[in-house]
């Protein structure tokens, strides 16, 4: 039959266990075991079978079970303690939560985010990588902290797809379909109580999607779907997958996340204060609310105030292909009916996000959304820096280190990753309550030690037995599949030795991340590997992009190298890597490898999720681990630099790794003493726990997103508003004039040029600005210095000059006096920029003139 309808039925439910579907619609079940074990400890089987999702589980377990279920005193024990603890994580009270203790006035305001993925959990197939398990935790812990917030993406029927390896080798993508009436969402309500619909205009249609909600513990995320009536079939792929798909399917799926998204919260009834872009793929909401505010009656310049004034772009990477960008016919063809609408002739429209690097101008969805966003920042300090340099360009005239682009190094939500062994195991001797510490260092540094050795260790056996019956669960099934004898299945059974030191790879297959490096040296590898007293063995896991030969290929090696005779059972390919897999990799392996090309891993988190489960990392001084590293709570490879060749580069990291763990990592973890417990290799263990679980936070992370960015968001964008915008007219028009005159501009300086000082002297220095109709209130006058090494000046200090009269000629004199703090060579300059009391951003209109 063709199916045209599909609905969820569900068994009879006991009064007594009812509240089973309230849970399941909650996502809070996702970190919190104990709700996940009501269901599961019912049917395990079935469990499995639905892939570990409540709402499927409930509509095929077996009435005969749950009437069992509410007469079992035991299971509704632990029944009541759950439903507790959710009813008091809903409504927590007077006490509130951080954010209404923090913040008691802005309660009532709304903080948007918009992501193209979410990660909350295995069973809801919409993320890709590590951008989705970092929105995904980033809710999970906006929920915790009780911020007012929201998030927009989209519901993927197909998702991210799932992996299969064939017997040669290669990727085979499976995509399955989510039925939504078997996921834990429902259909999104708006305040007139009809259930929410909205459109976008694509060439030549108007294409629309239902949109859903989901809640993860407080709050809710808004994901679209374009799956329905009356969209033509092509259109109803439109949401199908992600990351699938032409430039035209692209495009368009951003014009749905941004424009639509925008549409979906006002028909909702939502008005956010605070929008923040997570990545580029939704930029285009920022010229959505543009086109709002130029229905409305405003200038683009004037709206484009408004928007910037509450908004956050947060970028997630410095592989080219990772940023976005479309050409000029493909935007011609998808707005040219919207640029009018701005107000905006079409070489005006293309201004905006233009981006040339010689090959011809494109439209950059980085450069659109750092434009039309009034703060952004990268994820973790080194990336925070290589951002700065990278889109330098859009700053003419500023220093890298002006470059308005800060940084939030990224972390992981802690309950989420943590196993419940370890969970258990903080407990019992940090504290009861240790998950209110989380972010607090010191709680960390007084009480790790409180953990004994040997509790620590055979707790971390527990969780590597656990990995080592998942990974032989795992390689019987794909090899079953395969159509293997039983005397190769048999093989599998034995695979992986707890006596072993299990070493952990697990993440994308971009090809950056070099999967394959640790075969660099064949020969080398063999020889660690194939010690019989210190057996060393290493398990990958991961997807690479349906249409990314390279990382495909780097799969379809190390499955040969799995199978080769000196690698058996030593070189373990796990396939279709996703959370649950995860969790069992981060707490259950020994060692967490990571080896990327610096700088290009903006952050990454695998890392983070192990440290926390006491795995010490081993990985390049890249991302996070630049920031996390102390020398005794894990490893590193190769230093702390570039290089411009990257063979030279892998030839020199691959170097350093062999190194490291033939010297150091497995002499530490070989090392017993007469009790069987490898002190030495504990010390790391407790080390990467105290120092990497508060640092490497979600908690930490969100509260920085709240108190650096969102909050001063919220409070200028409820400033900008008052008079009816009377400040960003003012603040448009003013900007305009400058525009106009700034080009005008001329410097110039008078001081000493060459000579020397004794420490405490100091130098006058002055300087003269002309400049046609700005007043010298209207500029900024600094006097710039700081160290000299070899010919490079590093700008530490800027200090204002003093204005001290307008000269005959009609140029504006400026006075200061440079008094240096310490010895040494310094360099001096003077610089001036254009200065006004509404600006949010010294730098932000981009204009600069130096001496
Ligand atoms: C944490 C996680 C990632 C991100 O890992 P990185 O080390 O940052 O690449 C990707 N996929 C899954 C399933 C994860 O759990």
């Amino acid at each position: 039959m063709k199916v045209y309808g599909r609905i969820t039925v569900f068994p009879d439910m006991p009064p007594r266990i009812n509240r089973l579907y309230e849970l399941a619609y909650n996502l809070w079940w996702s970190w919190h075991p104990e709700a996940r074990a009501l269901y599961s400890t019912l049917d395990p089987e079935l469990w499995e079978t639905v892939g570990h999702n409540p709402v499927r589980f409930l509509s095929e377990v077996s009435p005969v079970i749950l009437e069992k279920a509410a007469s079992n005193p035991e299971y509704l024990r632990q029944f009541d303690t759950v439903l507790n603890d959710f009813d008091r994580y809903m409504h927590p009270g007077p006490e509130g939560t951080w954010f209404s203790r923090t913040y008691p006035s802005l309660t009532d305001k709304t903080i948007a985010y918009f992501s193209a993925e979410f990660g909350l959990h295995e069973a809801l197939p919409i993320y890709s990588g590590g951008l989705g398990i970092l929105s995904g935790d980033h809710c999970k812990e906006a929920s915790d902290l009780g911020l007012p917030f929201v998030g927009v993406g989209f519901l993927y029927p197909q998702g991210y797809f799932s992996q299969q390896i064939t017997r040669e080798g290669r990727q085979e993508a499976i995509y399955e379909k989510l039925h939504f009436s078997q996921a834990p969402v429902v259909p999104a309500v708006g305040p007139d109580g009809h259930e929410v619909m909205i459109s976008v205009d694509l060439p030549g249609r108007r294409i629309y999607a239902k949109v859903w909600r989901l809640m993860v513990g407080r709050i809710p995320l808004y994901l679209m779907d374009t799956d329905v009536e009356p969209n033509a079939p092509a259109d109803r792929e439109l949401s199908a997958r992600l990351y699938a798909g032409d430039r035209e399917m692209r495009i368009s799926q951003e014009i749905m996340l941004g424009i639509g998204g925008v549409r979906a919260l006002r028909a909702l009834g939502i008005e956010p204060a605070v929008w923040h872009l997570n990545e580029g793929h939704a930029a285009f909401l920022s010229l959505e609310r543009c086109r709002e505010l130029v229905a409305q009656g405003m200038t683009f310049d004037e709206a484009r105030e408004v928007v910037t004034a509450n908004s956050l772009f947060t970028t997630h990477t410095p592989v080219p292909a990772g940023n976005d960008t479309f050409n000029y016919d493909l935007i011609d063809k998808y707005f040219g009916a919207y640029w009018g609408q701005l107000g905006l002739t079409r070489d005006q429209f293309l201004e905006v996000a233009r981006e040339d690097h010689g090959w011809g101008a494109t439209y950059g969805m980085t450069v659109l959304a750092l434009r039309l966003t009034g703060q952004h920042n990268g994820v973790s300090a080194l990336h925070g820096a290589v951002s700065r340099k990278m889109w330098q360009f859009l700053w003419p005239g500023l220093d890298v280190d002006d470059v308005p682009i800060g940084s939030i190094t990224n972390g992981v939500h802690t309950f989420s990753w943590i196993a419940p062994e370890i969970n258990a195991l903080f407990q019992r001797y940090l504290a009861p309550d240790w998950g209110e510490h989380i972010d607090d260092a010191a709680f960390w540094d007084n009480r790790i030690q409180n953990i004994p050795d040997d509790a620590l260790w055979h707790t971390h056996l527990q969780r590597k037995k656990q990995l080592i019956e998942y990974a032989r669960r795992s390689l019987r099934e794909q090899h079953l599949r395969l159509g293997e004898g039983s005397f190769q299945i048999a093989e599998f059974e034995q695979m992986l030795k707890p006596e072993a030191l299990i070493i952990g790879f697990a993440r994308r297959f971009a090809t950056y991340k070099r999967a394959t490096l640790l075969f660099r040296d064949i020969e080398r590898l063999k020889r660690i590997l194939n010690d019989p007293e210190r057996p060393v063995q290493i398990i990958f896991a991961g997807k690479a992009h349906p249409a990314d030969e390279p990382g495909k290929a780097l799969i379809e090696q190390i499955y040969h190298h799995s199978r080769s005779p000196e690698f058996k059972g030593k070189i373990i390919l796990l396939e279709n890597y996703d959370i649950d897999m995860a969790r069992y990799l981060v707490s259950g392996a020994d060692l967490w490898l990571n080896n990327p090309i610096r700088p290009y891993e903006a952050s990454g988190t695998s890392g983070q999720k192990a440290a926390l489960n006491g795995l010490p990392n081993f990985s390049i001084l890249d991302g996070w681990w630049a920031e996390g590293y102390n020398g005794s709570n894990g490893w590193s490879i190769g230093e702390e630099r570039e290089y411009h060749d990257q063979e030279v580069q892998a030839d020199a990291d691959s170097a350093s790794l062999y190194d490291t763990l033939e010297n150091e990592i497995i002499p530490t973890f070989f090392n017993y003493d007469e009790r069987g417990i490898p002190t030495r290799w504990i010390a790391y263990m407790k080390e990467a726990i105290r120092t990497c679980t508060p640092q490497f936070s979600m908690r930490r992370m969100v509260k920085e997103y709240t108190t650096r960015y969102y909050v001063p968001e919220i409070e200028q964008g409820t400033a900008i508003q008052q008079n009816n915008y009377e400040r960003v007219r003012t603040l448009a028009r003013w900007k305009k004039r400058v525009q106009q005159h700034w080009p005008s501009l001329q410097l110039y300086v008078n001081g000493q040029r060459e000579g020397q000082l004794s420490l405490g002297e100091s130098i006058e220095v002055h300087a003269w600005v002309r400049v046609n109709e700005l007043t010298p209130e209207e500029l900024l006058v600094e006097l710039v210095y700081g160290d000299l090494y070899e010919e490079h000046a590093r700008p530490q200090y800027a200090v204002p000059m003093r204005y001290v009269q307008r000269e005959q000629d009609g140029a504006y004199r400026f006075d200061a006096v440079l008094q240096p703090e310490a010895s040494g060579s310094i360099a001096y300059n003077v610089r001036v920029v254009p200065s006004h009391p509404l600006l949010t951003e010294k730098y932000e209109m981009g204009l600069i003139r130096w001496g």
